[in-house]
């Protein structure tokens, strides 16, 4: 069948059946989701181990991070009620998210960041998407604090992922993942800051394992029209990972973290505002935190790129870090189909990125001539 002439316009179109709206809710999308699960070929074959992996690459969003897919659920839902204005503390990818959403749909964003942990990449989104961008001297949960406290204050939407309409949005992305595999991974590891996008991603796997929270549509990509959405697609769901870089632990430690600090600035939060339902996660999924520390997280994302050529930030590469760990332990079992979610784009934090690339002599400096450059070449051929 010939399929032109359909544009792909973002989840909520696509999975509006399963989603808060109405036929009257006007939409406001860039096109978000709908992102590559790309299947990993040459990192297994280095770990030896019989295991299937694929990486979900959320940093083809469009603002580069999975933020995207719940914050156009967030600002469709802000708009639909009548508000002129959104808020959010933020590590970075919530703000760039929110302010491009606000500016899609002509409404105001106030954005609260840590001042200087911020990597530049989401600054400059930020800056460039024309929020009003509000430095913090405090972290992350200074800032979500504060915005929980000027809401009540001030007529501005709340969007950080207290705002339920942004894990409705997110679970999406264990609706592609099914659709694609056409059965649930036997894992599904993610790193974890506040834990709302754990959380979604197991209410998206549940909510296509129940029978009974259904519609029927027209269509169902996965049944081709036969049982539609209430069709119990899946029978297996997966144990849901949730890895968090060392200096920032609150669910390993089991308290929340009052100074956190981690190369991965994006899961830099020690008072997770999803505390109690990703422990529900954990034991519903039969899943478990752990942690991973810096250099082990920026070995991963190296790796990653330099093996896979696929570019995620730090925070991103934890889901790896811990994933190589407990596939080589053996905690993960040898026979599995694994996803790892890659939260952002690496493009976001090009200084960390450049930092821990610039002594491992792959860059050289020479002359501008044809000898030196030649020279340059042999040098380095394999
Ligand atoms: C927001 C974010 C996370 C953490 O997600 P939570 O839902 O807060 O657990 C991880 N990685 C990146 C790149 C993020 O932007």
């Amino acid at each position: 069948m010939n399929t032109f002439g359909h544009r792909y316009t973002g989840l909520i179109e696509k999975y509006r059946d399963r989603l808060p709206v109405s036929e009257s809710t006007s939409i406001i999308s860039l096109g978000e989701g709908n992102t590559p699960l790309i299947k990993l070929s040459n990192l297994p074959k280095v770990l030896k181990k019989d295991v299937d992996i694929y990486v979900k690459y959320e940093g083809l969003n469009p603002t580069g991070s999975f933020k995207d897919r719940g914050m156009t659920m967030a600002v469709t839902k802000a708009v639909e009620a009548g508000s002129k204005a959104i808020i959010c503390a933020s590590t970075g990818n919530t703000s760039a998210a929110a302010a491009a959403y606000a500016a899609r749909a002509g409404i105001t964003a106030f954005v609260l960041i840590p001042d200087g942990k911020i990597a530049m990449g989401k600054l400059a989104q930020a800056m460039m998407y024309g929020a009003i961008t509000i430095q913090i001297k405090g972290n992350f949960d200074d800032g979500m604090r504060l915005v929980k406290e000027v809401a009540d204050h001030a007529p501005v939407t709340i969007v950080n992922s207290i705002n339920p309409y942004r894990l409705q949005g997110q679970k999406t992305a264990a609706f592609e993942i099914v659709e694609e595999l056409g059965r649930a991974p036997d894992y599904h590891c993610l790193p974890v800051g506040n834990a709302g996008n754990i959380t979604a991603h197991w209410m998206g796997y549940c909510e296509m394992s129940a029978p009974d929270v259904t519609k029927v549509t027209e269509s169902c990509a996965l049944c081709e029209g036969h049982c539609k959405y209430a069709c119990n697609i899946i029978g297996n769901r997966p144990k849901m990972i949730g890895y968090q870089a060392a200096g920032s632990a609150p669910f390993i430690r089991g308290a929340m973290v009052d100074n956190p600090e981690t190369v991965a600035t994006a899961i830099r939060i020690g008072h997770p505002q999803s505390w109690d339902r990703a422990w529900k996660v954990m034991s519903e999924s039969g899943g478990w935190f752990d942690e991973c520390s810096d250099e082990t997280i920026l070995q991963a994302q190296k790796l990653l790129a330099q093996s896979e050529g696929i570019f995620c930030e730090p925070a991103s590469a934890a889901s790896l870090a811990g994933a190589i760990r407990d596939i080589q332990s053996g905690k993960i079992a040898e026979g599995s189909t694994i996803v790892l979610t890659l939260t952002g784009n690496g493009l976001k934090d090009p200084d960390t990125a450049i930092g821990q690339c610039q002594g491992d002599a792959k860059m050289v400096t020479v002359g501008a001539d044809l000898e030196s450059v030649r020279a340059a070449i042999l040098h380095n051929m394999s």
